[in-house]
């Protein structure tokens, strides 16, 4: 079987907000090697009116807007027809959606090939963007944030790192065989502030690898 690699389509209406966070450091390295492929829609592209508009107020009353859902349909018709090998999953970022954790991101990894995300903006998308598409709904934690763009970079982040060959050794997957929230630390030895000695706990310069491991084991935050 030919694995594909991982693709991912943003939709929003603010893509200047992606452009330094994909080109850094792991993300931006496993993009120039091929292993992820990371796209970004601006939902205004889409529009019909000539002033590009893509929000409007909200019926029944109230200070917000809403982004309309014709530019975001063609938006993800456009990126479905970019998709066609493969599994596709799309989501539409909510504050008041399936809450968002690292086995989720796994079963994504393992379940799906490219992945289309909508970001809200203002009150959030008309509501018949949801009855026509079905997106999974996902919030990133208990809070309301001013858009889905953190949401679509931090669940982008998530799945890429567990895509085979994004992460070099020096930030191998250590969460997968210890568990997370393993302390940490680096040179120097004896590290000086306020006048205080702060030093590296004594097992883990000990070259024992039995000490070390089971010091990481019962230090660390979380299995
Ligand atoms: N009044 C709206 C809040 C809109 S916040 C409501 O009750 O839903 C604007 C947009 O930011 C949302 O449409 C969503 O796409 C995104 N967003 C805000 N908080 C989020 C969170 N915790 N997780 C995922 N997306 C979030």
């Amino acid at each position: 079987m030919i694995k594909l690699m991982k693709r991912f389509e943003i939709i929003t209406v603010f893509p200047d907000a992606f452009k330094g966070y994909l080109s850094g450091s792991i993300i931006g390295r496993a993009i120039k090697r091929g292993l992820i492929q990371v796209g970004v829609t601006n939902i205004r592209d889409y529009t019909k009116n000539k002033h590009r508009k893509v929000d409007d107020r909200v019926y029944g009353g109230g200070p917000g807007m809403v982004l309309h859902a014709e530019p975001i349909l063609k938006a993800v018709e456009v990126s479905q027809k970019k998709f066609k090998k493969g599994k596709t999953k799309l989501i539409l970022f909510s504050a008041a959606g399936r809450e968002f954790t690292e086995s989720l991101a796994a079963r994504y990894v393992k379940n799906y090939d490219n992945f289309i995300f909508i970001c809200g903006r203002y009150e959030g998308v008309d509501e018949r963007v949801k009855k026509i598409l079905r997106p999974e709904e996902i919030s990133i934690g208990p809070y309301v944030l001013s858009g889905g763009e953190l949401p679509a970079l931090v669940v982008t982040d998530a799945v890429a790192r567990k895509v085979s060959g994004v992460l070099g050794k020096e930030e191998s997957l250590e969460e997968n065989r210890l568990g997370v929230g393993v302390p940490a630390y680096t040179r120097p030895e004896v590290f000086k502030y306020k006048g205080k000695s702060r030093r590296v706990p004594k097992e883990l310069i000990s070259g024992n690898h039995k000490s070390i491991e089971s010091w990481r084991v019962s230090h660390r935050k979380s299995g």
